[in-house]
């Protein structure tokens, strides 16, 4: 049985003109038996909050053996070093993130119920987590940065190809009853 808990729950900071201030990225801990698996390990801010999740939930993160990260911005991957032994997975075509890591090149079944699929447009190496457990979870990253962008079928703010990053949320909306976005809550899709 494959289970998912939110670790911390991200948010974006604008100020009045819709400049962007501040950033920090949920991060989801996905659970199968077998492997603990991160997507995502939030800003270097949301350490604390990071570390009593993973103290609430009774796990370590030197257990973790798995981290997606969904693309190499900053607030997205800024924890990596809490987890020494995870095998860590990025798309190609994002920043060196200076840590060793596996560089895929399209999709890729991570494991029974998890696969990682490229969903680009907010960044060219943008991928998403499509999980199959109770429900169809999509842990979308910045391909569907809030809850918002779905509800009104918006591209990313932030975006280096519009028409990527709405094939995208075309296909997680296709797959997932619930997303967990880039920043803020997971919510339902119907
Ligand atoms: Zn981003």
């Amino acid at each position: 049985m494959i289970g998912l808990d939110v670790l911390a729950v991200g948010y974006l900071v604008r100020d009045a003109d819709g400049e962007l201030l501040e950033a920090h990225s949920t991060s989801t801990l996905i659970r199968t038996g077998d492997s603990s698996i991160v997507v995502d390990t939030s800003s270097r801010f949301m350490r604390p909050a990071l570390k009593s999740s993973f103290r609430d939930l009774g796990v370590y993160p030197k257990d973790v053996d798995t981290v997606v990260l969904t693309h190499s911005h900053q607030d997205h991957t800024g924890n990596l070093d809490l987890f020494p032994n995870a095998e860590v997975y990025v798309q190609a075509g994002g920043d060196d993130l200076g840590a060793d890591v596996n560089v895929i090149e399209g999709d890729m079944q991570l494991c029974s119920g998890v696969r990682l699929v490229r969903t680009p447009g907010h960044t060219p190496d943008s991928m998403s987590v499509f999980v199959e457990a109770d429900r169809a979870y999509v842990v979308a990253g910045d391909a569907v940065p809030t809850e918002d962008n779905y509800r009104k079928m918006v591209p990313p703010r932030i975006c280096a190809d519009r028409e990527a990053a709405m094939e995208s949320i075309n296909s997680i909306a296709n797959f997932a009853d619930i997303i967990v976005p880039g920043h803020g809550f997971p919510f339902m899709t119907r």
